[in-house]
């Protein structure tokens, strides 16, 4: 027998609002509260909150009735109200602090459309959201109501994604692009699933945490029109977890939506393990996968949010093997600068040598294994996948140092640096290559 299920407890000032309103998306959308009057028939606000409230130029407000609801009226950190709304803290510049910490805009072809790895491309559908986080990673473009992306925008990412044809997978995000009109929205997603090498389109979304009363049977027949669909949700705090999140995640999965979620680590709020590790077990109990742990991006606005990056590897320590494989989520810093996503986790290899390596365990229980003496190579000339493997031009990375016979890397102007020999010296343009039969540099020529 499952435990009743009671809806989640309103704030008093909503108590007569009728069901049907209160359950009603749009009604949610527009009585969101974004004002000291709005916030303080809610709950006091402290100095801080009232200050970043009355700034000039603040980043966009707007909680929906049911998200602040959630919100402890009493507890001025709670972990809810710091995600919504604003602080002085918020006013504060930092060391490293950038407007687009991703280089995003100069990752984009068309406006909106961010081109960063190989096969996948981002496709920013709208500047709104249902709720604003404080420490949004795209402030500098979400929020504006006057301008966000129009038809004529989605035509051009839409051009750029049918002409270039190694894109196989397509994200949505934004802004939510969940808040766009369902009409819109089925529009965009039917251009997509008419692009023959798009063989996947993902939604990321913070609707169902902000408006779970968005995800109706309308908008689920939709999405599934689409598959193979995927979506990821963004919960930060075991408090999100409601049984109104968890009848939205319901209705998705029944949809046949392989659902995921994205937090962010933000001090003070999630900067915990046994928060985190309740965070993740609820999720996995409403069926969503931990996808990313994100490190805090060097935004404009979000300094007071940062942790240091060890707490983030302290909380991965924390997760695996303490509880389910599939609960622990991979921690990621964001590259500055436009870099893609680096994971980072615990070391848990010890040691090695030629024919043994030393490994620990989450309970620092230290085992060895015994490498293969022999092992025939896998045969590169006889793999069909090896064969059609398409090369990706200076992306190779260091995985091309492995599967090729590429020898190295440099850093743009070392080859200036390391010239001193003064120019008789030229380079080959073979001498980035191992010569075959394992005849290394240096070695005579036979
Ligand atoms: C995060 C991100 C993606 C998707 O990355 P995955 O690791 O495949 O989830 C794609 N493009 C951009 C620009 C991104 O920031």
């Amino acid at each position: 027998m499952s435990p009743a299920k009671f809806p989640s407890k309103r704030a008093p000032v909503f108590a007569d609002v009728p069901d049907e309103k209160w359950n009603d998306w749009r009604w949610q959308l527009s009585h969101r509260l974004n004002s000291v009057d709005d916030f303080e028939k809610v709950f006091p606000l402290t100095e801080s909150e009232h200050k970043a409230l009355s700034a000039a130029d603040l980043f966009r407000v707007d909680i929906t009735p049911y998200f602040a609801s959630l919100i402890n009226p009493d507890d001025p950190d709670d972990p809810i109200r710091k995600q919504v709304i604003p602080t002085a803290g918020e006013i504060v510049p930092f060391t490293g602090m950038m407007e687009d910490s991703l280089a995003e805009d100069r990752h984009s072809p068309v406006p909106g459309l961010v081109h960063r790895y190989p096969d996948r491309v981002l496709m920013l559908v709208t500047t709104q959201c249902a709720s604003y986080c404080r420490y949004c990673t795209r402030s500098r473009i979400v929020g504006d109501p006057s301008s966000t992306f129009s038809r004529s925008d989605y035509e051009a990412q839409l051009d750029y994604i049918r002409k270039t044809p190694q894109v196989r997978d397509v994200l949505l995000s934004g802004g939510d692009p969940l808040t766009l009109a369902p009409k819109v929205l089925e529009e965009l997603l039917s251009k997509l699933r008419d692009i023959p090498h798009v063989e996947i389109v993902r939604i990321g979304s913070r609707v169902p945490v902000f408006m779970p009363q968005r995800v109706t049977d309308e908008l689920t027949e939709i999405l599934q029109k689409f598959h193979p669909l995927w979506l990821n949700i963004h919960v930060n705090h075991p408090n999100e977890i409601t049984v109104e999140l968890e009848e939205a995640c319901e209705k998705l999965s029944r949809a046949g939506i392989p659902l995921g979620n994205q937090s962010v680590l933000l001090a003070g709020i999630n900067d915990c393990p046994h928060i985190q590790k309740q965070l993740v077990q609820d999720l996995v109990r409403i069926r969503v996968r931990p996808y990313y742990l994100y490190q805090c991006d060097l935004v404009d606005g979000a300094g007071h949010f940062r942790t240091p990056v060890a707490k983030g590897i302290e909380i991965i320590e924390a997760l695996r093997g303490h509880t389910s494989g599939f609960a622990v989520p991979t921690f990621v810093v964001d590259a500055p600068g436009g870099g893609g996503k680096i994971p980072l986790m615990p070391n848990y290899l010890v040691s090695m040598s030629d024919h043994k390596i030393i490994l620990r365990n989450y309970e620092g229980y230290i085992t060895s294994y015994e490498e293969p003496i022999v092992y025939q190579p896998h045969d590169p000339k006889t793999c069909r996948f090896c064969q059609s493997r398409r090369l990706e031009p200076g992306q190779q990375g260091v995985s091309g140092l492995l599967d090729s016979d590429q020898m190295f890397i440099k850093p743009e102007g070392f080859d200036l640096l390391h010239n001193r020999g003064g120019g008789q010296h030229r380079l080959r343009a073979d001498e980035n290559k191992w010569k075959p039969l394992g005849i290394g540099p240096g070695d005579e020529e036979s």
